[in-house]
């Protein structure tokens, strides 16, 4: 099914109350406000009144005077614009609690920045905790934000790149009772601290480890700088074994739950603040489930979430009875992961044709792939682990979504899908095609006959146009980030923002950033003028369409979240300004003035409400 559009710029306002036979008593009322419902039935309204946690009057300001009695609290909007919470449709929730709680040096290529940031986790972290990941000089060759001239040129002779390089020394005073681990970006290089390398057996007058080569100065003595073995040039980030990671791993400790708990409430604080009031959690640690079970039983979540573990869990998820549609208002299921193809971001995402400016690479293909097998049904035909898993969890009404970046990559998977219908039969089953970054003029055609959701981050048009042609040329690119054709074609266009990104690029959590993107097609810095492939555009009303109601659809949710109508959970914020009516350059910049979940304020120009 195709959802209806809204296509009306001028917000209607219709008179009319949608009474529940007789007015009760509203927990909240906000009235005077310019309220876009994304509900197609009543699109524009000024006042909404909410009971139990769900909206019973949507409509004008006239018609909810009868809801408001003397324990009501009423909320005076002062004419703000009020749209749905935002639904982020991928949220890799527990490397962006790790990555706001914790260590970030994706921004970071000099040393003061590097000291100040790790003194800054020393501070929150509990005493001993390892610190670790950070990821330094993400944006040292491409400025973030910044149009492809930007880009800092690395000699090629150097496999290494000639990108900053932290020593012991810099953070060695105050971290001697509390064990660091950093990496770079690409993970080719780390630095470990004394602590650290005392732990792993790495000091003076002992042999490198296998496989990883260790900088010393010239008394011999480690600096903190150790080397993984590289292959390719310093473009390619596929890395293909990270000794050091292997080397360390049993040594660093699974993080604490109360760690855990401290980074979910960062997480959600931030979301609040930014007017996220549901989100998908991909493949986080089974552990949050638990801790997001005990949040909602004592009262304190304040963002609403879908959990979805990676496809090779399917029979588990089946075992205990989950399957589309479990769950409750705050913890859904039923629907899992799986992985293609790898990322933009370091040249591994898989294509028909080489890449335009490596000719000897086409990306590759993730394990799940592998092995490649006769179908148990049909000899000639060969089948992808990927396709047992999918057909299987399929059949057992688990919701299938599939990251795919490379034209090939989602190839495959509209290729797969229609096998999957052909065998398991049709039904609505939403397929999430995750990113459904490059895509061909077919498959885009082929996603919307079989009804897709595309699970996309408009952010990322605006991060990787930087250099997306010079990657895969300009013929191809025309099929990136297609969301107006994708659009059209009968796809569900769903967005998100992917949090916390990758190893090479930093994704807000922020909506109005994705907004802006697929409104404009620009980078951050306003450009390109006009926008990149401005053909892709989608409409304001479309992009906050697919940032609310088409999230929910993707989840089988749209029955109680994603607009604000009557029957729905009373999630929604008011922002600092009218999206329909700002010139597009400036969405960008608006920010939340209150965010309310189930009817109760979470946040609030700058403070975190519970
Ligand atoms: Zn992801």
């Amino acid at each position: 099914m195709k959802l209806p559009k809204i296509s009306i710029l001028v917000a209607v306002i219709v008179a009319v109350a949608r009474p529940v036979a007789q007015a009760q008593q509203a927990d909240l009322v906000a009235r005077n406000g310019v309220i876009w419902t994304v509900d197609t039935d009543n699109p524009g309204a000024e006042a909404v009144a909410v009971l139990d946690g769900r909206f019973v009057y949507v409509g004008a300001d006239a018609g909810v005077e009868s809801f408001i009695g003397p324990g009501t609290d009423v909320i005076d909007l002062g004419g703000a614009f009020v749209i749905p919470g935002f639904y982020d449709n991928h949220v890799h929730f527990e490397s962006t609690g790790r990555l706001l709680y914790g260590l970030n040096l994706l921004d970071v290529s000099d040393a003061e920045a590097f000291v100040q940031r790790i003194r800054d986790v020393d501070k929150r972290y509990a005493p001993g905790t390892w610190i670790t990941g950070g990821d330094w000089s993400a944006y040292e060759t491409w400025a973030e934000g910044a149009v492809a001239e930007a880009g800092k040129q690395v000699n090629p002779d150097d496999l290494y790149g000639s990108l900053f390089l932290p020593n012991k020394g810099m953070i060695d005073g105050f971290t001697r009772e509390r064990p660091v681990l950093v990496r770079r970006f690409d993970r080719k290089v780390y630095m470990a601290n004394s602590v650290a390398l005392e732990l792993a057996g790495i000091r003076k007058g002992v042999p490198d480890p296998e496989g990883i080569a260790v900088e010393r100065d010239e008394r011999g003595e480690p600096t903190g700088a150790l080397f993984n073995p590289v292959t390719g040039a310093v473009e390619s980030t596929v890395l293909v074994r990270d000794n050091i990671r292997a080397l360390f791993k049993d040594l660093i400790p699974t993080p604490s739950r109360s760690q855990r708990v401290a980074e979910t409430q960062e997480v959600w604080k931030k979301m609040a603040s930014v007017g996220v009031t549901s989100y998908c959690d991909i493949t986080s640690n089974p552990e949050y489930v638990n801790i997001y079970r005990e949040m909602r039983d004592q009262g304190k979540m304040t963002v609403r979430v879908r959990y979805r573990p990676s496809l090779e869990k399917w029979q588990s998820m089946v075992d205990l009875g989950i399957r589309i549609g479990s769950g409750d208002d705050w913890i859904r299921f039923g629907a899992a992961k799986a992985w293609i193809d790898g990322i933009m971001g370091n040249s591994s995402a898989r294509f028909y044709e080489p890449y335009t400016n490596n000719p000897s690479s086409r990306g590759i293909w993730r394990d799940i792939m592998f092995p490649f097998e006769r179908s148990p049904d049909n000899p000639e035909e060969m089948q992808s682990r990927l396709e047992r898993l999918a057909l299987q969890a399929d059949a057992h009404g688990i919701q299938l979504s599939v990251h795919a970046i490379g034209d090939e990559a989602n190839g495959y998977l509209m290729d797969m899908l229609e096998r999957i219908i052909a065998k398991n039969g049709d039904k609505d089953r939403r397929f999430r095609l995750v990113h459904a970054q490059v895509m061909t003029d077919r498959d885009i055609k082929r996603a919307g006959e079989m009804h897709v959701v595309a699970e996309v981050q408009p952010f990322h048009a605006a991060d990787d146009m930087r250099w997306m042609e010079e990657r895969i040329g300009h013929e191809r690119s025309r099929g990136a980030y297609a969301f107006r054709r994708l659009w059209d074609s009968g796809a569900v266009v769903s967005f998100g923002t992917d949090s916390p990104g990758t190893n090479a690029s930093r994704y807000y959590l922020n909506p109005m950033l994705g907004l802006y993107a697929a409104v404009t097609r620009k980078t951050l810095s306003g450009q390109p003028e006009g926008g990149w492939f401005p053909q892709e555009k989608l409409t304001v009303e479309e992009a906050i369409q697919a940032y609310t109601l088409n999230t929910a659809y993707a989840g089988f949710e749209e029955h109680m979240k994603g607009s604000i109508t009557v029957g729905k959970l009373a999630d929604f914020v008011v922002l600092s300004a009218n999206l329909l009516t700002i010139n597009a350059d400036d969405i960008k910049d608006v920010t939340v003035k209150k965010t309310l979940v189930g009817g109760k304020v979470v946040y609030s120009a700058g403070v975190n409400a519970r």
